[in-house]
């Protein structure tokens, strides 16, 4: 029996593949489509009006729970480097703001807020569309349009909660002024496919940036956390999970006091033990594949250590993959707006980021490990990932293929059904 447009709509959550960057509630509408927080604690997109087949084939292709693809043809130029783990690029930097105090507010090296600065002083864009801690819940990020230096200063630092950077890029992109778009890869790749529909995209989103991103932290393992710290959800005033230094301390606010936690006392010594929610840990692009450059931590191995991390200034790895992207960042370090200590290779982002290589790695058999249990299978091109799968031991592929079915049968690639939790 053919399935409801109502129900194909909820499976995307339901099947643990919604990241929730909102995007769904503009392309549909948001009488139809409430991309709040759910019962489960992450922002999910609650159906509060009739939706038809038309639009939810259309969410499916926008979708970067359904689809996720690389950088677009058109922006491959002769001199592209293709790397299969690290995607495209043109140019690969060790750098950090030029400016100190934004090196040290912003989550690494400060190099997004500063390519962000640059871009408003230089008035190439009227503003940044990108994401700041949310007032009302400190855990999530919101969606946020900077339009000065100090607007952009305020955002720095990584949210490690649920953020909805599109959630009324409909409006956004009514207003008809250039914009830079900062998000995460999952969200780069949302924009992406919305293009495929709505040519404002393409002619107002002048630049594409993006954090290298393993993930953010599933809301009941944050809330677990801060129980066991003596916090409870309800007092928060506000969380700021890194900057000020690099990882710099996470701080938690209350009416009555401060606490400071050390970036593993939140995330654990190991990547492998982190809370992520199920799209994260099958995620195919956590590397900003289409993205005009792509900004990453420098720590050897992927986590900072408690020694290094006490008198670590920040710096930023930073994959340039478009003829735009290459030409911000030098023009941005004409300006000193960045500094470039050296320039790097793919394989120093393999040191940089195991992580990202072995997720890279098992995507493409995660992927059969869904469509083996009749789940939807995210649709995927340019990320070379049935290449990458091939470079494995025959061993390593059924285990990550039975891994997938394991977690599926057992329920823990499984939500509930999206509802508004108040
Ligand atoms: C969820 C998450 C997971 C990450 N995982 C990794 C990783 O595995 N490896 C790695 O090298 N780096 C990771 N990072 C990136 C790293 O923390 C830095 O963001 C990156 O190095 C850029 O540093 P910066 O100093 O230039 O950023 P900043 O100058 O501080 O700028 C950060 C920018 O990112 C935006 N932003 C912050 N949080 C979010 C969010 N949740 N959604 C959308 N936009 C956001 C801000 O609005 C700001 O514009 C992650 C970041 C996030 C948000
Ligand atoms: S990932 Fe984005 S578009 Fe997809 S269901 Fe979630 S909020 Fe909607
Ligand atoms: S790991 Fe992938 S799905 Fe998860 S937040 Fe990062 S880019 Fe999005």
């Amino acid at each position: 029996m053919k399935q409801s447009a109502i129900d194909r709509m909820n499976a995307i959550s339901e099947q643990g593949l919604c990241a929730g960057c909102g995007i769904c509630q503009s392309v549909a509408g948001p009488d139809k489509i409430k991309v709040v927080k759910s019962v489960n604690g992450y922002e999910r997109p609650v159906i509060v009006g009739d939706l038809d087949d038309v639009t939810v084939e259309r969410i499916f292709n926008i979708c970067p729970g359904t689809r996720i693809e690389g950088l677009p043809e058109n922006e491959v130029t002769p001199a592209t480097k293709i790397d299969n783990m690290w995607g495209p690029w043109l140019r690969i930097v060790r750098a950090w703001a030029g400016d100190p105090k934004t090196r040290f507010e912003a989550s690494t090296g400060g190099v997004l807020t500063a390519l962000a600065q640059f871009l408003l002083n230089d008035q190439r864009v009227d503003f940044i569309l990108h994401v700041k801690a949310s007032a009302k819940e400190p855990i999530f990020g919101e969606r946020y349009l900077s339009f000065s230096e100090a607007d952009v200063l305020d955002t720095g630092g990584s949210r490690y909660g649920p953020s909805a950077p599109l959630i009324d890029i409909d409006e956004i992109l009514a207003r008809g002024q250039p914009f830079a778009f900062i998000g995460k890869p999952c969200d780069i790749a949302a924009l992406r496919n919305l293009a495929h529909y709505d040519g404002r995209v393409n002619e107002l989103v002048k630049y594409w940036l993006t954090p290298v991103c393993g993930g953010f932290m599933n809301p009941s393992a944050i809330d677990a956390f801060l129980s066991r710290a003596g916090i409870k959800l309800e007092n928060l005033t506000s969380l700021r999970y890194r900057g000020q230094g690099c990882p710099g301390p996470m701080r938690v606010e209350t009416a009555d006091e401060v606490k400071e936690f050390h970036y593993l006392d939140f995330w654990g010594d190991n990547a492998s033990t982190w809370d992520l929610p199920f799209r994260c840990k099958i995620c195919p692009d956590g590397i900003g594949e289409a993205a005009d450059i792509a900004a990453a931590d420098t720590w050897i191995g992927g986590s900072p250590t408690r020694e290094g991390s006490k008198s670590d200034p920040g710096t930023n790895a930073v994959v340039v993959r478009t003829a735009a992207g290459l030409e911000l960042l030098e023009a941005a370090a004409k300006t000193g707006a960045i500094n470039i200590e050296y320039d790097i290779t793919p394989d120093d982002m393999s040191i940089y980021q195991p992580h990202q290589m072995r997720k890279k790695y098992a995507a493409h058999d995660r992927f059969q490990g869904l469509g083996d249990e009749g789940r939807i299978v995210p649709k995927t091109d340019r990320l070379r990932l049935a290449e990458l799968a091939d470079e494995l031991q025959e061993s390593d592929r059924n285990f990550q293929r039975e891994g997938t079915r394991t977690r599926v049968r057992s329920g823990k690639a499984t939500e509930p059904k999206p509802e508004a939790s108040e």
